[in-house]
């Protein structure tokens, strides 16, 4: 008989989690203005807000905690840092900072100005929210198969090449400053980018003289979907593909609290020492000197050390096999979610869920409160609440699709709580029909409001 697939990794520290009463769910909820954000840990089950920053570190990262090197100025961790971005992304120069915003912050102090527009691929929120406080323009160029949570293109996190051209075309070059490139497309639904839609970009970006941003925050397993479904780059290792894709990229940013599995940290790394003399002041502004920006030589040491796991073929297998678990589950339910399953996380199509709730009701967080309290489960709404408004007309912005995401933490919870996750979006499903009350908001924030926007029921 063939032998199961297991992990590569046994479990050496555990952290007692609990579950609650339907009852208490339902008061804590109420409480926290039916904000998931404003739930505390401890009323939560099985916590799949994001995987931003909630993975489990390996022995090896806790052992490198332990040889960090605290000095302010040219710290040996800041070596080891800088040592793991040449030699896995290939990036000469870098800037540490706290974490992936931090990064945006400092390098868009540089790049970006007022009346901008920034042509990309799903302009992650907090990216968006940095070019739109900008008083500039994020301009979405993903590929229109994305929208259609149906289709299996294996690529859906590609950049349509045409409707860059477009935005080229309609707008005077010296107003765009760069090309973003988010890696895997987190908005669309955690999908790849190919490494022929990398070149064909950098090749579009050379022909017009723009430099290409990545940002790259699950670089690692947008590497692996290149592995599995991109047949040129089949026998190619992981780090390999790595190094093939950010050969297309003059700078990228990175939310090291993702693929590079530590717990807090970012950086910005980069080509042009021009740049790196642009951004260098901004760092010392925002983040802190150049040789540490925000993160401890500790924190420096053990990102290092993540960067070199988080491209090991086994470990990103690992990770993705699980989201496939949670995925096939809810697929053998009939219940509607993003196809092909992405990278970190399951996105349930809200709108094929509640068809026949409003839009202006919040389908999403609707569908997220009720998993809640179903099951203890924490997702999250990527819908009309986090689109924002328009900064003009100030309305709300219906975006293409009304997910439910669960991204799922690296190394942190087993198929059995998956197995909890899906049987309480089963039980849901069941009863859909009777989930008839969405939600209307009391008071929310200018930008981002999804963090501490306070919600009841209509
Ligand atoms: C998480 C993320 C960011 C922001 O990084 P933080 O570390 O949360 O500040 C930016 N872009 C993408 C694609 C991300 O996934």
């Amino acid at each position: 008989m063939k032998l199961p697939y297991a992990e590569p990794y046994k479990i050496k520290m555990v952290e007692p989690i609990r579950p609650s009463t339907r009852e208490e769910r339902e008061k804590w909820i109420k409480e926290a203005n039916y904000n998931l954000f404003n739930l505390t840990s401890e009323q939560v089950y099985v916590d799949l807000l994001t995987d931003s920053g909630t993975g489990a570190m390996s022995d090896q990262q806790w052992a490198a905690i332990m040889t960090g090197d605290e000095s302010y100025a040219g710290s040996k961790s800041y070596f080891n840092m800088k040592k793991a971005i040449e030699e896995i992304l290939g990036f000469p120069l870098f800037m540490p900072t706290h974490q992936g915003r931090a990064a945006e912050n400092v390098l868009f102090s540089a790049l970006i100005k007022e009346g901008d527009i920034v042509p990309g691929n799903s302009h992650f929120d907090t990216t968006k929210g940095h070019i739109e406080f900008r008083k500039a323009k994020a301009v979405d160029c993903t590929i229109d198969e994305a929208f259609d949570t149906e289709n299996l293109h294996p690529f859906k996190g590609n950049v349509d090449i045409k409707k860059l051209e477009d935005v080229f075309e309609q707008n005077p070059h010296d107003k765009i400053p760069f090309i973003i490139v988010t890696i895997t497309n987190n908005t669309a639904g955690g999908q790849p980018v190919s490494l022929e839609n990398l070149r064909a970009v950098k090749a579009f970006a050379d022909s017009v003289g723009k430099p290409v941003l990545y940002d790259s925050a699950r670089f690692a397993e947008n590497a692996y979907f290149i592995k599995m479904r991109e047949a040129s780059a089949a026998d190619l290792s992981i780090k390999e593909i790595v190094r093939e894709m950010f050969a297309n990229a003059d700078m990228m940013t990175m939310s090291s609290k993702k693929d590079a599995i530590v717990n807090i940290g970012g950086f910005i790394a980069c080509r042009s020492k021009d740049l790196w003399n642009q951004i260098s002041m901004f760092n010392i502004i925002y983040e802190g000197y150049v040789t540490y920006g925000g993160m401890a030589g500790r924190d420096m040491n053990a990102l290092a050390v993540g960067l070199d796991e988080g491209t090991e073929f086994e470990v990103l297998n690992a990770r993705i096999k699980q989201v496939e678990y949670l995925g096939n589950q809810l697929i053998e339910y009939g219940i509607p979610i993003q196809k092909p399953i992405g990278g970190h996380a399951i996105f349930v199509d809200a709108l094929k869920f509640l068809p026949n709730l409003p839009r202006e009701q919040y389908v999403a967080q609707t569908l997220a409160v009720e998993l809640y309290i179903e099951a203890g489960v924490r997702g999250v709404e990527i819908g009309t609440i986090l689109a924002d408004r328009d900064p003009e007309t100030r309305q709300d912005r219906f975006p293409a699709l009304e997910l439910v995401r669960m991204a799922i933490p690296r190394r942190t919870y087993t198929n059995n709580h998956m197995d909890v996750v899906a049987t309480a979006m089963k039980n849901l499903w069941d009863r859909r029909d009777s989930i008839t009350r969405g939600f209307k908001i009391l008071e929310e924030a200018q930008i981002m409001r999804h963090f501490t926007v306070k919600l009841d029921r209509v």
